[in-house]
C-alpha cells in the first residue's frame, strides 16, 4: 500500500485512534493534515512522529462542529499540500447518561461533534475531490451506532446518523470515483474508554468473542485498507473492527 504524493486530512488526530490513523497513513507515505480540539501539545507530538516517518505533517486547531473552522482546516491542508485525497472523520466525544437524565446540552454537543462535524468535513472536501476526480472518505462510526447502548442514547444516535450519512454520500459520489465508507470500532483502548468505570469495562469483555479490547492500531489498519487501492470497489460499507462483538 502506498500513499506517496497523497494528502490525508485526519480529524481528532492528536490522540487515540486518530493518532494511530495518522501514523499508519504516514508510514505508507501520505502527508498528513491533522486537527485537534484543545490538545495542542499532543497534536504537535503526533505531527512530529509522522514527520519522523519521512512525510510532511500539519496541525490545525479546529472544532469540527463549526463550519468556518472546518473551511479553515481544509484551506490550510490545500495551501500546504495542494490536494486532499483522503478524509478520515475521526473526531468524536461522549457525554454519557441515562435518557431520562440526559440534558439537551449533552445531546446536542455529542450530535454536533460526531454527526454535524462529519457532515461539515465531508461537504468541505467533496468539491475538491470532485475536481481531483477521486478520493476516499472514511468515517468513524461505532458498534454502539448499530446496536444501541444503555447510557449512550446521544452517542448511539450520532453514530447511527454517521451510517446514514456514509451511505447517502456513497451513492451521491460513487460515479465520481469517490468512495465513502465507515469503520465501526468496538471496545478500543483509548482515553475515551479509559474514562469508563472499571466495573463497566470488565462487564464488556465477556461480550467480545476475541476476549480482548482492541487497540487503536487495529482500527487504523482497517482505515488504511479502505483508503488504499485494494478497496477501490468498496463503497457505502460499515466495517466493524470489534473482535466479533457486533456479529
Ligand atoms: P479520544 O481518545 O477521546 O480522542 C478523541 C479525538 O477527537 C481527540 O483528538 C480530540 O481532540 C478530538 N476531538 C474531540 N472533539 C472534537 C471536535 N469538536 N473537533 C475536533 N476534534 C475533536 O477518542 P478515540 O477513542 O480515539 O475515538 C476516536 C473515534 O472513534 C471517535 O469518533 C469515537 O467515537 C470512535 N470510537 C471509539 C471507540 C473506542 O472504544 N475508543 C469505539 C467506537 C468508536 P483533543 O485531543 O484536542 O481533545
Amino acid at each position: 500500500m502506498s500513499f506517496a504524493g497523497k494528502c490525508a486530512v485526519v480529524t481528532g488526530g492528536s490522540r487515540g485512534i486518530g493518532r494511530a490513523v495518522c501514523l499508519e497513513l504516514a508510514r505508507n507515505g501520505a502527508d498528513i493534515a491533522l486537527c485537534y480540539a484543545g490538545s495542542e501539545a499532543a497534536a504537535r507530538e503526533t505531527a512530529a512522529a509522522c514527520e519522523a516517518l519521512g512525510v510532511k505533517a500539519l496541525t490545525v486547531q479546529c472544532d469540527v462542529s463549526e463550519a468556518g473552522q472546518v473551511s479553515g482546516l481544509m484551506e490550510a491542508a490545500l495551501a500546504a499540500f495542494g490536494r486532499i485525497d483522503i478524509l478520515v472523520n475521526n473526531a468524536g466525544i461522549t457525554r454519557d447518561g441515562l435518557l431520562m437524565r440526559m440534558s439537551e446540552a449533552d445531546f446536542d454537543r455529542v450530535l454536533a461533534a460526531n454527526l454535524r462535524g462529519t457532515f461539515l468535513c465531508m461537504r468541505a472536501v467533496s468539491r475538491q475531490m470532485l475536481k481531483q476526480r477521486g478520493g476516499r472518505i472514511i468515517n468513524l462510526g461505532s458498534v454502539v451506532g448499530l446496536r444501541g447502548n444503555a447510557g449512550q442514547a446521544n452517542y448511539a444516535a450520532s453514530k447511527a446518523g454517521v451510517v446514514g450519512l456514509t451511505k447517502s454520500a456513497a451513492k451521491e459520489l460513487a460515479g465520481r470515483n469517490i468512495t465513502v465508507n465507515a469503520v465501526a470500532p468496538g471496545f478500543i483502548d483509548t482515553d475515551m474508554t479509559a474514562a469508563m468505570p472499571e466495573k463497566a469495562r470488565e462487564a464488556l469483555l465477556p461480550n467480545i468473542p476475541m476476549g480482548r479490547m482492541g487497540t487503536a492500531e487495529d482500527v487504523a489498519r482497517a482505515v488504511a485498507f479502505l483508503a488504499g487501492d485494494g478497496a477501490g470497489y468498496i463503497t457505502g460499507q460499515v466495517l466493524c473492527v470489534d473482535g466479533g462483538m457486533a456479529m
